[in-house]
């Protein structure tokens, strides 16, 4: 096939233990999935998951070096157990659902709040406040094999050293299963695809030349520079 320029490249994400990388399709990202972290954001702490997407090439695959982004004064830090899919389908059974997964990684789901906030105001959709460039750095996954369904274990984040964002996996108030199987309601899921499943409470917002030292407990670290 002749293209008219040259496709863009595949975006991948390392994988821990193997030379091969994870090419990725698409990210979804789950809002609100800590009730902590919902009434912080004065929402309703008994929803239904709802999701949202980012851009595949918004990934920054082991973290380091982020650009600051433009049209916001409110960056804020979201950290997050992403799970990565080797399969997936229609209308999963949430039995079925933890059979598509291949491996978890750290997640940041960074947030420009005030164009989100205006966004939720004005009922305008989200993306300009969630899938900017550069707003979703990754760690490597950790295959399945190695570290299994992560379903409790420290997810935190610290800011310059100072800890910010400390919860629990077992906060989730959707597990990885039922995000996994509502998300799929919705959409057919592919090999290749991301999920963020959301943050604990604790967000806050950060500025150029900050450190932000995400982790998930078994599923190693990530760290960003904002630049
Ligand atoms: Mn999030």
């Amino acid at each position: 096939m002749d293209y008219v320029f040259p496709p863009p490249p595949q975006v991948s994400v390392p994988i821990v233990g193997s030379d091969g990388f994870f090419p990725v399709r698409r990210v979804y990202c789950v809002g609100r999935n800590y009730a902590d972290h919902a009434a912080e954001m004065g929402a309703d702490t008994r929803e239904p998951p709802f999701f949202f997407g980012k851009p595949a090439d918004a990934l920054v695959p082991g973290g380091g070096d982020v650009f600051y982004p433009p049209a916001t004064s409110n960056l804020q830090h979201e950290v997050e157990l992403v799970v990565a899919l080797i399969g997936g389908g229609a209308s999963i059974l949430p039995a079925k659902a933890l059979d598509w997964v291949y491996g978890y990684a750290v997640g940041l789901d960074l947030t420009r709040r005030d164009l989100q906030q205006r966004a939720k105001d004005k009922g305008h959709p989200w993306d300009m406040g969630k899938g900017f460039d550069q707003s979703a750095p990754i760690g490597a996954i950790h295959p399945l094999a190695a570290v299994g369904h992560p379903e409790r274990g420290a997810i935190w984040l610290k800011v310059n050293g100072q800890l910010r964002q400390n919860g629990d996996l077992g906060q989730m108030s959707w597990k990885v299963a039922e995000v996994i199987a509502n998300l799929s309601t919705y959409v057919a899921l592919a090999p290749g695809d991301l999920i963020f499943t959301g943050t604990p409470a604790g967000v806050s917002t950060v500025v150029r030349g900050d450190l932000l030292e995400a982790a998930v407990e078994g599923i190693g670290e990530l760290a960003v520079r904002l630049v």
